[in-house]
């Protein structure tokens, strides 16, 4: 590879490999996010896309395989065990912007505190800034009159927005989604999809684990269809959506369509 190609490159993943006992997970996953884009993840329900998200970010610790985010790079067969291991998953997680099924919002503070705790507490960044950049990021996800109200003053999708704006908040390099919009109520999916929409326009470079398959052909630059878990087929939504090559896609496509 180049070295202009490799700087276009923000996520490396190279034989990642994870089991819980006796259950292999992850069997050998290789994949490239370039700078800007909007990975999706498609699979079947215990295909391996969350346990392949959270070790995007060393929350789960694969047995083998090389993540790399940037300038940031684990090989977790070498990760050295204690206190140096959990640093080198440290420097990695602190590349990424996780945002979960459900928000995890602290209920007795207001959104805008919510939204500051990590730039003040983990990056100890002067407050008056954490301050300003939060009301920015309140107004991309539509929330910028709420910055007072609590959390259970708001509905799941606003709870949901606020959530995005808390990752985005940390300034990571990427941000990574799982099933953002599984645990909202229909009228409210739209909402949440459509700023990770803006994010994607925005130029964020995202992984989303979803199952709205139109939303994934929308946002999509590329997408990894897994299965048992490795990467059965991929491409751009136009293929693999579209146009499934590999059996077991067809048949996934087929019955969530
Ligand atoms: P998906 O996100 O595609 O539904 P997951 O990555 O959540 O798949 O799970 C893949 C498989 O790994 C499932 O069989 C699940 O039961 C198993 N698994 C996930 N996390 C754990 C864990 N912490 N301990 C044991 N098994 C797990």
């Amino acid at each position: 590879m180049t070295e202009t190609a490799e700087q276009d490159l923000r996520i490396q993943v190279r034989g990642l490999a994870k089991s819980f006992g006796d259950a292999h997970v992850l069997r050998g996953i290789d994949f490239d996010s370039p700078r800007g884009s909007s990975t999706v993840l498609l699979g079947p329900s215990g295909s391996g896309k969350t346990t392949l998200l959270r070790s995007l970010n060393a929350l789960e610790t694969p047995e083998r395989g090389v993540v790399r985010i940037d300038e940031v790079e684990v090989d977790f067969a070498a990760l050295p065990t204690g206190k140096a291991g959990r640093r080198e998953s440290g420097r990695l997680r602190a590349q990424s912007g996780m945002v979960f099924q459900t928000h995890n919002l602290f209920p007795h503070r207001t959104v805008l505190e919510n939204i500051i705790e990590g730039p003040v507490i983990a990056q100890q960044r002067p407050k008056e800034e954490a301050v300003a950049e939060a009301k920015v990021l309140l107004d991309q996800v539509g929330l910028g009159d709420r910055a007072d109200a609590y959390p259970y003053q708001l509905s799941g999708g606003q709870q949901q927005r606020v959530g995005i704006a808390r990752a985005l908040a940390l300034k990571p390099r990427v941000v990574l989604f799982d099933e953002p919009t599984s645990a909202l109520d229909p009228e409210l999916v739209g909402e949440v999809l459509a700023v990770i929409k803006d994010l994607a326009a925005d130029g964020w470079t995202m992984v989303i684990v979803t199952h709205e398959i139109r939303f994934a052909g929308q946002v999509a630059d590329q997408v990894l269809f897994l299965d048992g878990g490795v990467i059965v087929e991929q491409g751009p939504p136009s293929q693999v959506i579209e146009h499934p090559q590999e059996e077991r896609t067809q048949r996934f496509l087929k019955r969530i369509l």
